[in-house]
């Protein structure tokens, strides 16, 4: 099964397949690809979700500009600082920074606050995550520190992107954001949802051919789940089994890209992160967002969330990781070993 390359039949097959024990192998596949490069170690992202504004109108998203029953946050940069610090006391050595499409957040504050947590923290690795900007903006942003940029492309089927988003928002930008990324140099983060409405395994197949052609450093791929006041509100969520299978089939292709096992998946099913790690996935990004801004960064319904301490919670997730068998690597940036 690990093979140099792969034909649109066999990558339809597995995309499809219900017979579980094939599924199997394809997960022990993955992982061993997985252990090729990165062994059993699993890297940790300090998610930080810094505003719930978003001038966007995606038909998935909760958080979309027309939904008016959800309440809006930004958080302020001390707020935002202060996530910084806990997470780097607990070991954190990369920050994500993720948001909707905030206005308010302009090129010169959002270089801004990137500037001030490299300041504070040079040797912790910044993820930004805030959608799609100018060129101009991305560079600056890498100038002032950021070293990572998150971009999931959600569907590279024009037909599919169409029907999951408003006709302002285009696929060749999409794409021209995650080529000028990777061009500037940032570890670039492409990635897509699995059963969406519309979505069909040429959709998913088409996804994988884009990732093996563009290159990504990291692939975020979660199940849709749908969210109250969307239009998608009254869909059925993304299968489970399905979303493993693209994961493995992702490490496959990309032996060493980093993949998250994403939130959505731990949403869907209480043991969906680690059978993610299971299937080749080597990432685990938890939210160190405040409360309250936790419980309104809802882009689906019934979002992970948690109510502990933080650091209970985050000592909760490392002993499940280490007894499914893996090394969780606090401590460690994790960067993409390309
Ligand atoms: N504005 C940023 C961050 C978006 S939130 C950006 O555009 O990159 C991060 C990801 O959550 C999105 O890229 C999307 O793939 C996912 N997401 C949004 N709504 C979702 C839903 N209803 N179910 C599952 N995932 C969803």
């Amino acid at each position: 099964m690990v093979k140099k390359s792969w034909t649109d039949d066999e990558l339809l097959h597995y995309i499809t397949t219900e017979d579980s024990a094939e599924a199997k192998e394809l997960f022990a596949a993955a992982r061993k690809t997985c252990e090729e490069h990165y062994g059993r170690d699993i890297y940790f992202r300090c998610l930080i979700e810094f505003t719930n504004y978003c001038k966007n109108d995606c038909f998935y998203c909760g958080i979309r500009c027309s939904n008016t029953q959800t309440e809006r946050y930004r958080l302020s940069f001390e707020q935002i600082l202060e996530c910084c610090r806990t997470g780097n006391t607990l070991g954190f050595r990369t920050f994500v920074l993720q948001g909707g499409e905030d206005p308010w957040f302009t090129d010169e504050l959002l270089c801004e606050l990137v500037h001030k947590i490299h300041t504070e923290f040079p040797d912790n690795a910044i993820t930004v995550s805030a959608g799609e900007r100018s060129r101009t903006c991305y560079k600056a942003l890498f100038d002032a520190g950021a070293n990572r940029y998150l971009l999931r492309h959600e569907s590279v089927d024009n037909d599919h992107y169409a029907a999951l988003h408003p006709p302002a928002m285009l696929l060749s930008e999409r794409k021209k954001c995650l080529k000028t990324l990777k061009e500037i140099g940032f570890q670039t983060g492409a990635g897509f949802m699995v059963g969406t409405p519309f979505q069909t395994p040429n959709c998913l197949l088409a996804d994988l051919r884009f990732l093996q052609e563009l290159q990504p450093h990291m692939v975020g791929i979660g199940p849709f789940i749908p969210a109250a006041n969307t239009p998608f509100a009254h869909y059925p969520a993304g299968s489970v089994a399905v979303t493993l299978r693209m994961v493995s089939l992702t490490r496959l292709l990309l032996p060493r890209v980093l993949l998250p096992a994403t939130t959505a998946l731990g949403t869907l099913s209480d043991v969906g992160r680690e059978q993610s790690l299971m299937a080749g996935a080597n990432v685990i990004m938890p939210n160190l967002s405040p409360p309250g801004a936790r419980e309104r960064y809802s882009i689906y319904d019934n979002k992970f969330n948690y109510n502990d301490e933080v650091g209970d919670y985050v000592s909760d997730l490392l002993r499940r990781v280490t007894k499914a068998g893996f090394v969780p690597k606090m401590g460690a940036r994790g960067d993409a070993k390309v």
